[in-house]
């Protein structure tokens, strides 16, 4: 198997990297960071959202798995001192895969044919450094709002417990193909008005937000990135036919996840 480890950059991080790296390559494995079938990420969430997006142009090939070397991760769920075992398990190649849904997010100039794509593992989204975001949300080709506010937030299921869930989204299992909107403190009044709750949609359900000002320029997030742009015509937003692969080498349901994030570490 060839694999391939990422790190925060931290000496502790970086020390471990190293140990990985040594001790599969000891053992047989080959170490190659090109053309990895598995990809060790050490650090935090930060450091595994920054994995996917160096090798999401190979995800079919490639499994994921994140080590955190601060607190405990969303993705990040292995700590230092299982990464003995976490080798062992490796060798043995016995590791399931879990596929959990991305986020496809397009976004179309107004001038030229040149659209943009990407992938988002947590979430993506559109706020500008101008006053208010106003657009129009059309979801599955049909008109639903004038957003005015801060901006909007769509995210995966595996990120509902991120960005979105600061904003008051629902938590979603990474089992349902879906997306969610969430607002950033849209302006409701009797001149203006959204829905005010969170959206939850299905696969093959597009959303798109068109935005209404020319001059107005948009900060998208995408994770982790900052992108800066102007003159955009539509931003489309649906669930990828891509999936992100974990390596399971031992069960952590979403649900205790989800508990041990939040609620507590403790039973
Ligand atoms: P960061 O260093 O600001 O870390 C953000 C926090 O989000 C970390 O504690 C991380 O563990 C946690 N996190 C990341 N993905 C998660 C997930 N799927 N579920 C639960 N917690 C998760 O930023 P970063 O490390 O560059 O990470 C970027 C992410 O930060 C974005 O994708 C976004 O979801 C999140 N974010 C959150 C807020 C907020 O909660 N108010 C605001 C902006 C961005």
């Amino acid at each position: 198997m060839k694999f391939a480890v990422t790190s925060k950059g931290d000496t502790k991080s970086n020390q471990l990297k190293e140990f990985i790296i040594d001790s599969l390559t000891n053992l047989k494995m080959i170490h190659n960071e090109a053309e990895p079938d598995l990809v060790i990420s050490v650090g935090g969430d930060g450091t595994f959202l920054e994995a996917f997006h160096t090798y999401n142009h190979r995800l079919e090939e490639t499994a994921f798995i994140g080590v955190h070397t601060g607190h405990l991760g969303f993705y990040a769920d292995w700590v230092p001192e299982e990464v003995e075992n976490l080798i062992a398990e490796i060798t043995k190649n016995t590791f399931r895969v879990v596929e959990y849904p991305l986020l496809d997010i397009k976004i179309y100039p107004k001038n030229g044919p040149e659209i943009e794509r990407f992938l988002a593992l947590n979430e993506c989204s559109v706020k500008t450094p101008e006053g208010s975001v106003v657009l129009d949300l059309n979801i599955k080709g049909e008109h639903f709002e004038r957003f005015r506010g801060d901006g909007l937030c769509i995210s995966t299921p595996s990120g509902s417990t991120a960005y979105n869930k600061a904003l008051g989204g629902g938590i979603i299992h990474p089992s349902l193909e879906s997306i969610q909107i969430t607002e950033m403190a849209s302006i409701n009044n009797r001149v203006f008005r959204t829905i005010g709750s969170p959206l939850i949609l299905p696969k093959h359900h597009v959303c798109e937000l068109k935005p209404i000002y020319d001059d107005r320029s948009f900060l998208l997030t995408i994770d982790h990135i900052t992108k800066n742009y102007t003159n955009v015509k539509a931003i489309e937003c649906r669930v990828a036919e891509e999936k992100i692969r974990f390596a399971r080498f031992r069960s952590f349901p979403f649900w205790k996840r989800v508990h041990d994030s939040f609620v507590s570490d403790k039973r």
